[in-house]
């Protein structure tokens, strides 16, 4: 069981989704063996990085995480079967850098599209310029004016 804070700064495909250098990953992981004898990662991790939120377009600390159960396959053909039943599965071959699964699984978690959880406001105009409801705030003012006099 391998537990404990990762470098975020050397997830160096994370680093280069991140809107900064105030990431945070720590993981928890264990190794064990399927029915058939292959390895098996059973991995979580928690993240926290700074994004760009797509609506507003400001940065904004995104908390996520996520767990995970890969397999090692132990051929490329078994690889295959694996993958074609929906596992997460990958085919390797010498050293396993486990700072490079955690970051792949990081990935897939990420939203394609991130935004401020708690709401925002988005900065997409018309494209005419003019507020929708601009009309709206001149008939507003003319109807106090109106009732002034
Ligand atoms: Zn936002």
């Amino acid at each position: 069981m391998f537990t404990g804070p990762l470098d975020a700064a050397a997830l160096e495909r994370l680093k280069e989704l991140a809107a900064g250098d105030s990431g945070r990953v720590s993981g928890r992981l264990a190794f064990v063996r399927d029915e058939q004898g292959r390895a098996v990662m059973e991995g979580h991790a928690e993240a926290s990085l700074p994004l760009l939120c797509q609506r507003c377009a400001a940065v904004f600390q995104l908390e996520f995480h996520t767990d995970w159960r890969r397999i090692f396959a132990r051929s490329e053909a078994d690889e295959r079967d694996l993958a074609e039943k929906g596992a997460d599965v990958c085919y390797h071959v010498g050293l396993l850098d486990v700072a490079d699964v955690v970051e792949e699984e990081l990935m897939l978690a990420l939203p394609m599209a991130p935004r401020h959880p708690e709401g925002c406001e988005p900065i997409l105009r018309p494209a005419t310029g003019t507020h929708p409801f601009a009309g709206l705030a001149g008939l507003l003012k003319r109807d106090r004016r109106d009732n002034r006099n």
